[in-house]
């Protein structure tokens, strides 16, 4: 099959020349006659690999030196637990936003934990889905931490601006939206990522952690999920998802030589401007997102005529446009445009939607 443009969700596409690399030295390391995945992870091979990758990470996020990188297990779910096992005690009440699916089922997982206090809710006004105002938002000044999902991978609905929470530490899952763009790491508390969306393979999370929150697990925390305790052993616990750490590293290197997270969100916006802009033009696609509140990352759409939702599908995979389905959840089409997806890859795209609407299938 040749080479298509992959809008899925996630797991996603990688960037090409970083695929090529790891082809070119998957069997043969940098002379070392073995994989990278056939490493010791305690040998001083990785460990150097590791930590360039912390290090380029750290160089593009600005991370602060009183912020830990954890590069850790269990996804973007994992750290659902995660987070209420670190950083509350039995009985505390903790804040959460609810903009989606995912930040919806941050909270239902948390309440194994704590009580969580549900925020706010998305509303429709107007038709367009959008998160009720701040000033509306029911924050609790006791509360452990303050949860959000910045930008809802499922719905398509993103938070730009930094939430004030004054004193409550701020928690983002930036599943989908880390490093897309610049970040202002000191206003968090904690952030978390799945890998599969905009870093690299799955397996692999990474947490950007506040030294202040650390040393608070309860005592129950399955030492995984211990941040204080891996970051006191470099991640290293037990076996970290070597590869996938080698490979977002390499991802790393890629956004550096491409300019950073400055020249991503410039791209992420062109990318995100033809496509909105596309289905606005158009009486045939529709996307209900008030448009302040639009991701740049996940864009989903549906057609006027559902009925023709599956020729879509059908011929957009034969155009080389792949994995546009939406969330089972929510129908429809979603397409995920991520830092690897090039702007050619949308710009395929539109042209395709353009022409479909023209031929109405
Ligand atoms: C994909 C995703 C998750 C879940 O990630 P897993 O690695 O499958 O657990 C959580 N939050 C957001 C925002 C996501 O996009």
């Amino acid at each position: 099959m040749s080479k298509v443009y992959n809008f899925c969700a996630g797991p996603a596409m990688l960037p090409e020349p970083v695929m090529e690399q790891a082809k070119e030295e998957l069997l043969d390391w940098q002379g070392h006659g073995c994989s990278v995945m056939e490493l010791s992870h305690r040998s001083k091979a990785f460990v150097d690999v590791a930590q360039q990758a912390e290090a380029d990470l750290r160089e593009l996020l600005g991370i602060p030196d009183d912020y830990r990188v954890l590069f850790t297990h269990g996804g973007g779910r994992g750290q659902f637990s995660a987070v209420p096992m670190n950083l509350s005690r039995q009985g505390q009440r903790a804040d959460y936003l609810v903009s989606g699916s995912w930040s919806a089922a941050a909270l239902a997982e948390a309440e194994k934990y704590l009580t969580p206090n549900r925020v706010a809710e998305v509303q429709v006004v107007d038709g367009l889905k959008r998160v009720s105002d701040a000033s509306s938002w029911d924050l609790d000044a006791d509360a452990a931490y303050f949860h959000y999902c910045p930008n809802e991978t499922v719905d398509g609905i993103a938070i730009d601006g930094i939430p004030d929470t004054g004193d409550v530490p701020i928690v983002a899952d930036m599943s989908s939206t880390i490093l897309s763009g610049p970040l202002d790491v000191s206003r968090f508390g904690l952030i978390y990522a799945g890998a599969q969306k905009n870093i690299g393979p799955s397996g692999l999370s990474v947490v950007i952690v506040n030294d202040a929150l650390l040393g608070q697990a309860r005592a129950q925390t399955p030492s995984i999920f211990d941040y204080q305790l891996q970051a006191e052993q470099g991640s290293m616990f037990n076996t970290p998802p070597t590869f996938a750490w080698y490979l977002a590293g390499l991802v790393f290197k890629w956004l550096k030589t491409q300019g950073g997270v400055a020249e991503m969100h410039r791209r992420n916006a062109q990318k995100a401007a033809m496509l909105y802009g596309c289905i606005d033009d158009s009486d045939f696609y529709i996307n209900a997102i008030h448009p302040d509140y639009r991701s740049r990352m996940n864009v989903p759409f549906q057609l006027q005529e559902p009925a023709l939702d599956k020729l879509f599908l059908q011929q957009a995979e034969q155009a080389g446009l792949t994995a546009l389905a939406g969330h089972r959840s929510v129908g429809g089409m979603r397409a995920s445009i991520y830092n690897a997806m090039p702007v050619a890859g949308v710009q395929a795209l539109v042209a395709f939607m353009q022409d479909f609407e023209k031929r109405k299938g």
